[in-house]
């Protein structure tokens, strides 16, 4: 008899995207003629730069070709990637990072979910609400939390983000071994000051607690005194692994590549209390689950660091931010608690309303504009809901024209 891991009964009715998805399919079909304007998920709507398809390109020919046709690759990542990213995204701006650190992948997603794995069941996890909800579903796949009580699964430790401190989670008050962090955030759009992460470094050290730095939406960062990854705090090799993704820098959401950092001085304990260090095990479950980023696309993502790659992904975010600021204004003139959206491609919108849904379903009826609500990210969304900057400006502008109309 295959048994089925009963961990899975726990997680919460479906995925926030699909609720969504079937509402607005319900109204489309009751209203076929209406065209409805997507702001919800965050996925990217313009092409990859241009040195990124002409490298793909290069690299595609060169499959052609035996002499210069690749199989299997590291399944790390090939050096000629990791290397550049050590270079241009840590060694640069003064965050010691090797190029044997870093591992290639095919996604944040997938990195943040199977990171877990290395650890013990047993384990206190913290999370921040409202969170992406990849953290929270993974830990309860694994058996660490009991069922969800009120939208809250028992056994984790909830950080609320709120308007009282800036959207950036304080200190535990209690114990906890495992940390999850993400700035620029997904949902709220806010960002850590190079202070605050300093306290949450600090505190992890102190407390032998992991931080897991998820740092997708780093590239939106344009305040200058804003850190963009963890290590460029000290002491961080020694508490933190950190997330990037090529998702959304250079629009590689459907191309797929990402990396994960696991510092070589980076600990966990064993059962003993003694220290473990963390790479050797990332590495061992990284090349036995997991085969590679293909070739083409590592060629692709090292174009982003070139000289036109560089002003190319420049401009594209630019193109993002300032479809936030056209959103962070409208909904400001009209006289919503707004943030988000500076440094960050998410809008975070206090709607007045008690239930996020309310207003999502209002916006939809009324303006034909998708939102998320903020509620499907956690408990502390409620009443919020996150516009994302991520479609053409023609759309932004008429979904924000639609809203002054009907708000
Ligand atoms: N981390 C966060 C915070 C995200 O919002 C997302 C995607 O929306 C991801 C990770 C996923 O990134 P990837 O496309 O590399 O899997």
């Amino acid at each position: 008899m295959i048994r089925i891991n009963e961990h899975y009964d726990k997680l919460q009715a479906s995925y926030l995207f699909s609720d969504i998805a079937r509402r607005v399919k319900a109204y489309q079909d009751a209203h076929p003629d209406q065209k409805v304007i997507r702001l919800g998920i965050g996925d990217v709507t313009e092409p990859l730069p241009a040195a990124c398809i002409e490298a793909l390109h290069k690299a595609v020919d060169e499959m052609a070709t035996s002499s210069t046709f690749r199989g299997y690759g590291p399944e790390q990542g090939y050096d000629f990637l990791r290397q550049t990213i050590a270079i241009n995204d840590f060694q640069q701006r003064g965050a010691p990072v090797e190029a044997d650190e870093i591992f290639v992948s095919d996604g944040a997603k997938c990195d943040t979910a199977n990171i877990q794995e290395l650890f013990s069941t047993d384990i206190r996890v913290a999370i921040p609400d409202p969170v992406y909800p990849v953290y929270v579903d993974t830990n309860v796949m694994a058996g660490r939390t009991g069922v969800a009580v009120n939208s809250r699964y028992q056994g984790l430790v909830y950080l609320p983000s709120n308007e009282e401190n800036g959207f950036v989670p304080d200190l535990p008050t209690e114990p906890v071994d495992l940390v999850y962090l993400c700035f620029p955030n997904n949902p709220t759009g806010a960002t850590a000051t190079r202070e605050q992460l300093t306290r949450w470094v600090n505190y992890a050290l102190e407390n032998k607690t992991l931080i897991l730095y998820d740092a997708a939406y780093e590239a939106f960062i344009r305040d200058s005194s804003l850190p963009h990854s963890i290590y460029e705090i000290p002491g961080a090799r020694d508490c933190a692994i950190e997330f990037r993704s090529f998702s959304k820098t250079a629009g590689f959401t459907g191309t797929r590549c990402a990396f994960t950092v696991v510092p070589k001085s980076l600990n966990g304990y064993n059962s003993q209390g003694n220290p473990v260090p963390l790479h050797p095990m990332w590495n061992r479950r990284h090349t036995t689950k997991f085969n590679g980023v293909s070739y083409p696309i590592q060629r692709a993502a090292e174009a982003v660091y070139s000289t036109e790659g560089q002003a190319q992904t420049k401009a594209l975010i630019d193109f993002y931010l300032e479809n936030a600021a056209i959103i962070r204004q409208t909904l400001t003139e009209l006289g919503y608690a707004v943030t988000g959206g500076i440094n960050a491609p998410y809008v975070w919108v206090k709607t007045g309303q008690a239930d996020s849904w309310k207003f999502f379903d209002t916006l939809l009826d009324r303006a034909q504009v998708v939102t998320t609500p903020g509620s499907g990210f956690g408990h502390c969304g409620q009443g919020y809901i996150r516009i994302s900057a991520f479609n053409s400006r023609g759309q932004v502008e008429e979904a924000m024209t639609r809203i002054k109309k009907v708000i």
